[in-house]
């Protein structure tokens, strides 16, 4: 596989019915697209004359409004899919504020079977794939693990129903003597067919939900990582071959104004801000050439993607914009956030 760090696309968010387009252009060009967001001055400053600021950024490639679920998994997703099934690691994140689409891209919306999004169409795929080659044994489990304020809880552990979320056993990273990663009291279950799997993935979206109250959005302040693992045997062989994905619906990366908030707000809002800045560390550090020490402990999302960022992994990340007057400027911290990793 050829060496590279990390892809990042964009994808704008359709408008609201009520919301006012914000000014931006998309410019396919090759080899990089780019898009330009022009800023009134009137929202950001007051008025001052009137001028108008413009900010360009390059993307792998730039997905309009227009775009359907189903080009996003065959141009995003599958190229990713299809490496994990070589053998390699791979990571799909989404990045952006609240309401800007992580979700609704990464699992998808539920009232049209067309809206699925990346994780029950890569299910799909790879179900079908596994199936398709008789030449090699094949075991799948998935996991679904919440990290919140940097504690980790299973969706998938079955005592939720009957318990809080607090209640349950954290999830926790052991390191072994080869610094491999472990996680205590993350369960990986069995998924025998694409059924099997999606139920999963719905029984870890509903213990997300049933966790939240109106006073506690916890779903937008805490980064979700539902991951696929593939194990495989050759037939004979005693060896087994192990790859996964990852894909991580992030935390709303909006700036949380510093006044005004307090308490359990102000605490969610610092460990969002650090764990997506340690994030953007290890990305940055990895595509440093000879750079030889990766800060991955500093959080637990790197340290749970360890294996899977950088080196012979595919990494990908999709900005999700939601491009109407009020959001301009945090699309553009979002812009300059992919900039950054890109
Ligand atoms: P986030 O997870 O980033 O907070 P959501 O994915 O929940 O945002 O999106 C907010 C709302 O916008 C949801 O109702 C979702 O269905 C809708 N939405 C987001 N992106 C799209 C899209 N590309 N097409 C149609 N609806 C979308
Ligand atoms: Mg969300």
């Amino acid at each position: 596989m050829v060496k590279e760090t990390i892809r990042v696309y964009a994808r704008v968010k359709p408008l609201g019915r009520r919301q006012q387009a914000g000014s931006y252009s998309v410019d396919n060009e090759e080899p990089l697209p780019s898009l330009e967001i022009t800023v009134p001055r009137d929202l950001t400053d007051g008025f001052i004359n009137n001028k108008r600021e413009s900010y360009r950024f390059k993307f792998q490639k730039i997905f309009d409004q227009e775009a359907k679920q189903d080009v996003i998994f065959d141009s995003i997703a599958k190229p990713v899919a299809e490496c994990v099934l070589a053998g390699y690691n791979g990571t799909i994140f989404a990045y952006g504020q609240t309401g800007s689409g992580k979700t609704f891209t990464i699992t998808g919306g539920a009232e049209r079977y067309s809206d699925r999004g990346i994780i029950p169409r890569t299910l799909s795929y790879i179900f079908d794939q596994l199936q398709k080659d008789s030449s090699k044994v094949y075991t799948t489990h998935v996991s679904y693990l919440e990290i919140y304020n940097e504690c980790g809880y299973d969706l998938l552990d079955p005592r939720h129903e009957a318990s809080r979320m607090e209640d349950l056993p954290k999830v926790t990273i052991m390191e072994d003597s080869d610094q491999n990663i472990h996680l205590k009291n993350l369960s990986l279950q069995q998924a025998t067919n694409e059924e099997e799997a999606l139920n999963l993935l719905f029984l870890g979206d509903t213990n997300r939900m049933i966790a939240e109250t109106p006073m506690n959005q916890a779903s937008s302040r805490s980064h979700c990582i539902f991951t696929i693992h593939i194990s495989s045997k050759e037939p004979g062989s005693a060896t087994i071959h192990r790859s996964k994905l990852h894909l991580v619906d992030l935390a709303g990366s909006e700036r949380v104004a510093k006044t005004g908030i307090g308490g359990h707000l102000l605490t969610e809002a610092k460990y969002i801000n650090l764990s997506l800045h340690y994030l953007e560390q290890v990305i940055i550090a990895l595509a440093e050439k000879n750079r030889s020490h990766i800060p991955y402990r500093n959080s637990m999302m790197t340290s749970v993607l360890r294996d899977s960022l950088g080196g012979n992994c595919m990494t990908t990340m999709i900005s999700t914009l939601a491009m109407d007057k009020r959001n301009i400027d945090e699309s553009i911290s979002t812009c300059r956030f992919a900039q950054r990793v890109a």
